[in-house]
C-alpha cells in the first residue's frame, strides 16, 4: 500500500482505474511467463500478511520475522516497512517459489493477489480519512495482461478472495499514515515505544503473550465480548492490537480500552 498525494496521481505510471473501470488479464500455469513475476521483488508485508503467512508456515510470528523479512526504515516514515526478504541466488527468487508455483499459494501476501493492480491510499492528514485507489500497471514481461477475461477492481478482488486482506491493510494504512509525524519523541524510532509498536503490529505471538501473560488486562479495563474474540483469533487481536497503539502513543480513546 503506497501513499499518494491528490495532485501527484496524473503524474504516475500505470492505469489509474476507477471502482467500474475494467482491465484484462488472465494468469495460468503453462503461460510463457509463469513465477516470473516471484523474483527479485521489492514485496512489501502487512499485518495481516505476516499472520496469514505464519499460520500457513506452522511457524511462531518470532520465527516468521527472523528467517523471511528485513524491516528498513525509509525517511519520510517513523514506522519501519517490512519487506519479504529474496533469497540469495543469481534471480532472487522469493523464498516461497517452487517449480510448480507458489508454496503459500492460499494465505499468498496481499501485494500478490492485488497484483497486476496496486493498490494505494491518498491519506488527507487533517481529517485523518483515506481514500483507496487502483492503479493498472503488470511489467511488460507479463503476459496475461494480453488475455481477454476481464474484470474490475472488485471482481478481481473477489476472484483472489483478496477482501479481508484489502480490509486489514486499509486499517493498517490509516494507522500508518499517522507514523508521518514524529511519535517517539527523545526515545527515537528503536525505543521501547517503538518496539512496542512493532510488537502489535507485526509480532502477533509476543503481542498475545503480552496482553494474555502480563499484568495488562490488570491495568487495562478491556470489553469482555473481546477479550474472548482475540483468544480466539489472531485477526481480532491484530485489529485490537491498531487501536491500543492510537490509545498509548496518541491516547486516543476508544470505547473497549480503558484505564482500570
Ligand atoms: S508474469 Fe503475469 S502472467 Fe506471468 S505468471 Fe506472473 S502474473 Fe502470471
Ligand atoms: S508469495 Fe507466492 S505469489 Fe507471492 S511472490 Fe512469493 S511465490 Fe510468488
Amino acid at each position: 500500500m503506497k501513499y499518494f498525494k491528490e495532485q501527484k496521481l496524473r503524474e504516475l505510471q500505470g492505469k489509474q482505474l476507477k471502482h467500474d473501470s475494467t482491465f484484462c488479464f488472465r494468469c495460468y500455469p503453462g503461460i510463457s511467463c509463469f513465477n516470473r513475476c516471484c523474483r527479485n521483488l521489492n514485496l512489501f508485508l502487512y499485518p495481516y500478511d505476516i499472520i496469514r503467512l505464519k499460520l500457513c508456515l506452522k511457524i511462531s510470528s518470532d520465527e516468521f520475522l527472523d528467517r523471511y523479512v528485513d524491516v528498513v526504515l525509509r525517511e519520510e516514515s517513523y514506522f519501519p516497512d517490512v519487506l519479504l526478504r529474496m533469497e540469495d541466488n543469481q534471480d532472487k527468487t522469493c523464498p516461497f517459489l517452487t517449480q510448480e508455483g507458489c508454496r503459500v499459494y492460499p494465505d499468498r501476501p496481499d501485494a500478490c493477489r492485488t497484483f497486476p493492480l496496486e493498490q494505494g491510499m491518498i491519506f488527507d492528514d487533517e481529517s485523518g480519512h483515506g481514500r483507496l485507489v487502483h492503479f493498472f500497471r503488470p511489467p511488460e514481461f507479463c503476459m496475461g495482461q494480453y488475455e481477454k477475461t476481464k474484470w474490475t477492481p472488485k471482481s478481481w478482488e473477489q476472484d483472489q478472495e483478496a477482501e479481508i486482506y484489502h480490509k486489514m491493510t486499509a486499517k493498517w494504512a490509516i494507522l500508518k499514515g499517522l507514523f508521518h509525524h514524529n511519535p517517539w519523541g527523545s526515545e527515537g524510532p528503536e525505543g521501547p515505544k517503538a518496539r512496542m509498536a512493532f510488537m502489535a503490529t507485526y509480532n502477533i505471538d509476543r503481542f498475545r503473550e503480552f496482553v494474555f501473560g502480563s499484568s495488562f488486562l490488570k491495568r487495562y479495563k478491556v470489553k469482555s465480548y473481546l477479550i474472548k474474540k482475540m483468544n480466539a483469533s489472531d485477526t481480532e487481536l491484530l485489529k485490537f492490537g491498531f487501536k491500543w497503539v492510537q490509545f498509548f502513543l496518541w491516547g486516543k480513546h476508544t470505547k473497549e480500552i480503558r484505564l482500570k
